[in-house]
């Protein structure tokens, strides 16, 4: 079975860029409407043991879309392309999302809009 999955970046939770919005009911508002399979947090993806929670969350979760809001999706395709090679997982099923600076209605808002369009481009 294959599963959309979106995760939550946030510098640690220490930069103030992530200070506005509260990363749960971020995540929480995704996952009641259903618009993903999986969501999880997770402190700094691009450290060394967060190249391993991709690699697992890639292939323990069989993600065939995944969506990273955190930072720019430019700088996240830089850091993530290793661990998505290892995973066997093609850059193409890759959507950053840039959530820097947000409130959480803000943060929501733009997550929901860029998975709604996904959603409209595969149907
Ligand atoms: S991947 Fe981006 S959002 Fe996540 S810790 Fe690194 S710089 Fe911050």
């Amino acid at each position: 079975m294959a599963n959309k999955g979106l995760l939550l970046c946030v510098c640690q939770g220490t930069c103030p860029s992530f200070h506005k919005m509260n990363v749960f009911e971020v995540l929480n508002e995704i996952r009641k409407e259903k618009l993903v399979d999986v969501v999880a947090v997770h402190p700094q993806l691009c450290a060394d043991d967060g190249d391993l929670f991709l690699e697992s969350f890639l292939s323990g979760h069989q993600i065939d879309k995944l969506y990273v809001a955190g930072c720019s999706p430019t700088m996240q395709e830089k850091m993530f392309r290793d661990s998505f090679t290892k995973a066997g997982f093609e850059l193409k099923d890759f959507v950053g999302i840039e959530i820097r600076n947000l409130d959480t209605p803000q943060a929501i808002e733009v997550i929901k809009k860029v998975v709604k369009t996904e959603k409209e481009k595969i149907i």
